[in-house]
């Protein structure tokens, strides 16, 4: 399990489970996704059959598990859910397979840490809705294939390369999500801050939604805090100044950089010298798993153009100069 600025404690779980919009209407952008999984959920269920295979990729928080329930929810059938780590033997998934119910939906979060024994048993259980069991021990012990009703699985994972060919292959539909944006996030916020009965002024919306590195769940989490300051600091309306206030005081800087994007891009300028670093190095130097780096923290921060990844590793661009008050060096780096 990756620990990082989007986990969560068990109470602000089932907070988050209370915000999970359950229908695909209420899935706020997406746009791709959400009008190509409308027309095959559409589909199946004209024919009655279940829905192709789901990958869904993209950094943590974005919105995977809450597609996995949509499409669960627009099926009318249950979903099931587990994560790659958990699975440890093939009866641990059998169990599972041999317990769905025609076209339903099982969930498998993190499938790119499947073990290889688990991801064989997978195999035929995609392609033909069948599982080969090992019966006995010794050798007395002997294969029988159960048939399984027709399921869906859908997968989520971080980084779609993480994936083995053959698994990656049995996925009929393979989605990538995107960071939101800033009007996108708005409109999450202030949905969600009305099921929490608090009063947000748009620009309040706003200020959260710029600080929340594109991302739904931390979007709510800071959502959650900056009620908590209005509340006690002010008069409970969530304002402008208000959510500023808060988002500083949680040490969110207004271009939503947070304390660990922060320790990342310091160590590479004043540890690196700007770079170019490899991200072993890096991920010493700062005391964070290499995964949490690559998966978590730098993706936002390529993408709002403060970091680039070379064939030799990560740069700080201009911009990352610029953002920590320093003057960016003339040649060189980016
Ligand atoms: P992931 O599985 O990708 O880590 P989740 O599905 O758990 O992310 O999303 C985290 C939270 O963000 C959800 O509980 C939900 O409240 C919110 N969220 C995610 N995507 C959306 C969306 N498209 N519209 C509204 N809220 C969303």
């Amino acid at each position: 399990r990756l620990v990082d600025a989007t986990s969560q404690t068990p109470n602000e779980e089932s907070v988050e489970r209370a915000l999970r919009p359950k229908a695909l209407e209420d899935y706020v952008g997406q746009q791709t996704v959400r009008d190509q999984l409308q027309i095959f959920i559409q589909a199946a269920r004209g024919r009655s059959e279940a829905l192709d295979h789901v990958l869904l990729f993209g950094p943590p928080g974005l919105g995977k598990t809450t597609l996995a329930h949509i499409v669960a929810y627009e099926m009318g059938v249950n979903l099931r859910q587990t994560s790659g780590p958990v699975l440890e033997r093939a009866g641990d998934l059998a169990a599972l397979l041999t317990n769905l119910e025609k076209n339903d939906v099982l969930f498998i979060d993190e499938i790119h840490r499947l073990s290889p024994v688990v991801e064989e048993i997978l195999y035929p259980a995609l392609e033909d809705f069948q599982i080969d069991i090992l019966i006995g021990e010794g050798p007395a012990a002997r294969s029988v294939k159960l048939d399984l009703q027709p399921f869906t699985l859908v997968g989520a994972t971080t980084r779609a390369g993480m994936l083995t060919n053959p698994l990656r292959d049995r996925f009929g539909i393979v989605s990538r999500l995107d960071f939101y944006s800033h009007d996108e996030l708005a409109r999450i916020v202030t949905r969600n801050a009305k099921l929490l009965q608090a009063e947000i002024e748009p620009d309040g919306a706003a200020e959260i939604a710029r600080r929340s590195r594109g991302t739904p769940r931390i979007a709510n989490r800071l959502l959650r805090r900056v009620r908590d300051f209005a509340q006690v600091k002010g008069n409970g309306i969530i304002s402008q100044d208000i959510a500023a206030q808060a988002l500083g005081m949680l040490e969110v800087d207004p271009s939503g950089l947070d304390l660990m994007d922060r320790k990342l891009l310091e160590a590479i300028v004043h540890k690196f010298d700007g770079g170019p670093v490899g991200v072993e190095s890096l991920a010493a130097a700062i005391g964070e798993e290499r995964d949490t780096i690559e998966d978590v923290i730098e993706p936002y921060l390529i993408q709002n153009g403060f970091l680039q990844r070379t064939p030799r590793g990560r740069v700080a661009t201009q911009t990352t100069w610029r953002h920590l008050g320093l003057t960016p060096p003339k040649s060189g780096a980016a």
